[in-house]
Order: C-alpha cells, then structure tokens, then sequence
C-alpha cells in the first residue's frame, strides 16, 4: 500500500468564539507514527476529528498525500479511526464487527472473508471470531477495534487515546504490538494521547500541544533533551528548574541569581534566550547527590539541601530536596548495598553543567 503524507497548514479551528486550534503547521511524513501529546482540552482530538473529517477548520488546508481534502465528507477520505470507546457493536460477533465496514462497501463475499480473517489474523483474534465483545477482555476488544478499522485498508490510522481504557500492564503489551503491526503495515499512524511516556515509547515523531498552539515538534529523544520552553520540558518527563535573574553574561557563562539559593555560575552552550530572566532547567536523574560539602567532583555545581523525602523505587531513590526556599527532585540509581539518606539529612545536590537547559523564564 502506498505511504501517504499528512499535512496541517495554517489550520484553525473555532466553536463560535472560542478559538480552539490557532494556526497549527505540521508535516507528518508517509510511513511515520506520529503523537498528538498534550493536556486535557489542549485540542488533541479536535485536531484528529479534524483529519478524519467529523470536524471542518475555518482557516487553513489539510492535505492528505499531498492533495487538499478539506472539503471532503469523512466516508470519502479513506481514513480509519479507532476511538476511545472501541464502539464496537454488542450484538455483533467479533467477524461480524470487523466485516462490517466491507459489507457496508457491498464488496464480493469472497473478498471480505478474506480481508476479515486476514485483519482478524493480523491481531491474533482468528480463534475469537464467533465471540461477542461482551466475552472478551478489553485487550482484546481494543484489537477487535483495530482490526475492524485497518480491514478497509485506510491510508491513515487515527487513534485516539486507544489504550486508556486499559490497566497499565496490558497496556504496555499493546503498545508494542500496536507499533509492530503499524511497522508491519506501514501506514501513517496518528495517535493521540495525553500520557508522555506512551508518546514516548511509541511514537516516531510528536508535536506537543497546549492550549491549540503547537509548541514543538521533534523526536522524543528530541523534545526530551532539548524542549524549547518550560511547557514541554515540564511536559515531557520531570525538570527541575531554578530561574533566576541574569546577573552577568559572557559569550561563554552566565551568573544566574537565583532568589532564595544564591549565585550559579554556569557555562553556556549554544543558544540562550536573550531575556532579563531565565530558567535553569534540568532532569532530576542528572542530578547528583552526596554528603552534605559534595564529594569534591569540580565537574559539579554543588548546592547544600536537606532531604525532604524520598521514594525507594528499586532500581533508583527518588528524592526531593530543599535547596534555599526551592525544592529539587535528584534521582540516584540504587545499587545493592547503597544507603538511602534519611528526611532530614543536610545533603549536597550536584547540578552537572552541560546537562543544564536555560530557558526563557
Ligand atoms: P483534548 O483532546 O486535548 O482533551 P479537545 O480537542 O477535546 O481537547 O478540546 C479542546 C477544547 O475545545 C476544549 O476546551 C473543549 O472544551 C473544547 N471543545 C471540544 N469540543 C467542543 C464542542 N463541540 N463545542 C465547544 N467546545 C468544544
């Protein structure tokens, strides 16, 4: 089946006054599985029913393989959406839910047997087919849902939140087979959700969202390491961030006063907004923690704190600290043997400068 591109430009979309979508741009390449992450009312399945057709932009064009579908009903844009629900028919056999869409097309009877034991074989339902969904557990009815969808061999695969429903260790088992079948299939995959790390562990590419403007895009490695502003770096995983005034400024470091904790001198690299303000902004696992003085190690920006808590989590301890008047999450991999510093124990937080990202504050 031929790959397709989707293409969202300068799209907008309001519900009378309300302007839900503002001007978003994204380019999701053929082939690609690619996430919409963003928080409850960001616009995410408003953007989705969007591509699929149930909703129309009062602004922009929405391309599909290159060709401008905006004006084309839902039944006319071979597109397949999964929704949250699975909205699969009760009364129906799992043949019969996934058949449906091929009947509907009033296809030869040959052709949809084939088609349904293939989709049906696809997710591994062969030996379900007489069942009803009622007998069957939510995974399985999730892949009774995508069977039935990618059984009239749409170009795009919309999913919205398809695994929501699912208690997490199953849906951590669906997530991998939903990405080997969309790797099998190779088809344009647009799955949205508002849980980071299932964008994460899944998704070729994500824009993240918020309030209906798109805030990036990127790899998740990418937005992981490098978020553009403090929305996504919050976002997407946990940061710290100590923001402060800019004190001094050379081509090459800074002095960072931050209220309540003192003076960090930090080297710079890279791009660094050109604010009065910025915010100091790192992942608790690149934080380091010690002995109250630190261990000496001059790579790091030693700051003193006090443990606050700490959550043993096996493979590492989670801990926040209180710096001055901040607060600091520092994770520290466990190994068997190492002590777990106790609430209230003076500490010395470790900041490693190159993996500091200064924002704008
Ligand atoms: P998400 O999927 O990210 O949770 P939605 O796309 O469902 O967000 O909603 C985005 C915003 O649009 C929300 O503020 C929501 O209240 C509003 N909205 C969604 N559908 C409608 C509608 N039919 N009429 C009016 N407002 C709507």
């Amino acid at each position: 089946m031929k790959k397709v591109s989707v293409e969202c430009r300068n799209i907008s979309l309001s519900y009378g006054k309300t302007e839900v979508l503002k001007d978003l741009n994204i380019v999701i390449e053929p082939g690609e599985f690619f996430a919409l992450l963003g928080p409850s009312g960001s616009g995410k399945s408003t953007l989705l029913r969007l591509i699929a057709g149930f909703n129309r932009q009062s602004q922009g064009t929405l391309l599909v393989d290159g060709k401008d579908v905006s004006s084309s009903p839902p039944w006319k844009r071979n597109i397949g959406m999964v929704f949250q629900s699975y909205a699969l028919w009760p009364h129906m056999t799992v043949w019969d839910n996934v058949a449906f869409g091929l009947v509907e097309r009033k296809l030869p009877r040959n052709e949809i047997r084939e088609r349904t034991e293939a989709a049906l074989a696809l997710v591994g339902l062969s030996q379900y087919a007489k069942r009803r969904p009622n007998e069957l557990s939510g995974g399985q009815q999730q892949r009774v849902a995508l069977a039935r969808t990618i059984v009239i061999e749409p170009q795009v695969l919309l999913l919205d939140e398809p695994l929501s429903n699912l208690d997490k260790k199953l849906r951590v088992q669906m997530r991998r087979e939903l990405l080997s079948l969309q790797r099998r299939l190779g088809i344009t995959t647009i799955f949205v959700t508002h849980d980071q790390e299932e964008a994460m562990t899944t998704a070729d590419r994500m824009a993240v969202l918020d309030h209906g403007v798109v805030q990036q895009i990127g790899s998740p490695n990418t937005l992981f390491d490098f978020p553009v502003n403090r929305f996504v770096a919050n976002f997407v995983g946990t940061m710290n961030v100590l923001e402060g005034a800019v004190k001094e400024r050379t081509s090459n470091s800074l002095v960072l006063a931050v209220e309540g904790v003192g003076d960090l001198q930090l080297p710079v690299a890279g791009e660094v907004p050109d604010t009065p303000r910025l915010a100091a902004s790192f992942r608790p696992h690149t934080v380091q923690i010690d002995m109250a003085g630190g261990n000496g190690d001059g790579r790091y920006v030693w700051l003193p704190g006090v443990v606050q808590a700490s959550e043993f989590q096996g493979e590492f301890t989670r801990y926040e600290v209180q710096v001055g008047d901040r607060q600091l999450t520092a994770d520290q991999s466990h190994l068997a043997g190492l002590s777990i510093f106790p609430i209230g124990a003076p500490v010395a937080v470790g900041l490693e400068p190159s993996q500091i990202r200064l924002l704008a504050a």
